[in-house]
């Protein structure tokens, strides 16, 4: 199976997150959240895991098992990741009464409130049964998350950990993107957004009692594989720390039924991960591109019947419309990108459908005007091409007639 797309929040839908909630709601119900809630304050009671090199498979492995959980009962649910760099605003979507809930000590509004619903009970040595969050309000800790600047500061470390291979390692991109090394004398990276969020996210032990840390360590993993595709291999220690659960053929602390050692959770889509981000270029599955979705040169995409194919044909690069339900296939529209340099067709994030070169220039790309973020392309079975926005409207259309002066 190709590995899922883990995608941003800002993209989902309403019901798609409320979907989301309401498996989380369900697993919490059952009793099995509260496992990694527990399980992350033994890492903390034990001082492993944080402020060394195997902080970032440690919380990868984390995150996919409660991916694993979720997907019992929907097998094709992916954790969603929260981008921080765009949402210093507490009014911005993740905060929603129909996701994540907004803030308040105790949060009193939204499916994660404690009053009326009594459904999200925190356990822990530190907190009463309420979740509580203070969003950028804390006295004497961050009033706002980390930005683009601070990410590309992390991702210019070419070197992933060194000695001492703890909070103290300089000019590496673990410590850098955990926090420990801040640009501006404030907790940066990771640990900045825990601190900003205040309440129960900036309790070392129990922070997962706050489901928003899973939205977090997703992008924080994002970063890292990211970060990993540009450096390959890079992981260190590879036997030069002394302590156990650093070391890449080490089994990580904790975990023991069963051992995750770190070197087979380097790869994302390694099997018992298999799991990519929409900002590593997926490529489209089924009769949709959600944004980050690209169709490289050769690909298609087929409507829900089975009768239409959207296609960057490899023979030509062009991106053809066929119709199969007359012989032989009829194409039914074009967006004549025959180049040799074409290379792959891309749902942007920013709404527009696009058709780029080897250098990633722009080709071509519908909506020319008007274009709504977070919109997806459909091809639908009455073999239209669809741009349509998140609450379904249709933005552009593959029958809608050029402006005027304008070419097809
Ligand atoms: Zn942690
Ligand atoms: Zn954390």
């Amino acid at each position: 199976m190709a590995p899922l797309v883990r995608r941003n929040q800002e993209f989902l839908t309403t019901a798609e997150k409320q979907t989301y909630v309401t498996a989380l709601l369900e697993l919490k119900a059952a009793g099995d959240y509260d496992w990694y809630i527990n399980t992350h304050i033994q890492a903390a009671a034990e001082q492993v895991v944080h402020g060394f090199p195997s902080f970032l498979p440690w919380h990868r492995v984390f995150v996919s098992y409660l991916e694993r959980d979720l997907q019992q009962t929907r097998p094709t649910l992916t954790i969603p990741y929260w981008d921080w760099t765009r949402a210093d605003d507490p009014k911005t979507s993740v905060w929603s009464e129909t996701f994540m809930g907004p803030g308040g000590i105790p949060v009193t509004k939204g499916l994660f409130a404690w009053e009326p619903t009594h459904r999200w009970r925190c356990i822990g040595p530190n907190t009463g049964p309420a979740l509580g969050r203070s969003l950028g309000n804390t006295p004497g800790q961050p009033s706002t998350l980390p930005t683009a600047e601070h990410v590309a500061y992390c991702n210019a470390w070419n070197i992933y950990d060194r000695s001492p291979w703890d909070p103290t390692a300089t000019s590496v991109f673990r410590a850098a993107i955990e926090g420990w090394i801040p640009p501006d004398r404030l907790p940066a990276m990771h640990n900045r957004v825990h601190r900003w969020m205040g309440g129960n996210m900036a309790d070392f032990g129990a922070a997962p009692n706050d489901p928003v840390f899973f939205l977090h360590h997703a992008n924080i993993d994002r970063l890292w594989a990211q970060w990993q595709d540009k450096h390959p291999n890079a992981y260190q220690p590879t036997g030069e720390d002394p302590r156990e659960g650093e070391n890449i053929d080490d089994p990580m602390a904790v975990y023991t039924n069963p051992q995750v050692v770190i070197r087979s959770v380097l790869d994302t889509k390694a099997a018992d991960l298999n799991y990519v981000y929409d900002t590593q270029r997926p490529s489209a599955q089924g009769p949709v591109m959600y944004p980050g979705d690209v169709l490289h040169r050769g690909e298609s995409l087929w409507d829900p019947t089975h009768k239409f194919e959207l296609t960057l044909q490899g023979t030509d690069g062009n991106l053809v419309l066929y119709d199969y339900t007359v012989t032989p296939r009829r194409a039914i529209w074009t967006a004549w990108t025959v180049s040799p340099e074409t290379a792959t067709c891309i749902m942007n994030f920013d709404g527009t459908l696009a058709v780029l070169d080897r250098s990633d220039a722009t080709l071509w790309s519908r909506p020319r005007q008007g274009q709504v973020r977070g919109s997806r392309a459909y091809l639908t079975s009455s073999g239209t091409l669809d741009i349509r926005d998140l609450d379904g409207r249709v933005v552009w259309n593959s029958e809608q007639p050029a402006p005027v002066g304008a070419d097809a």
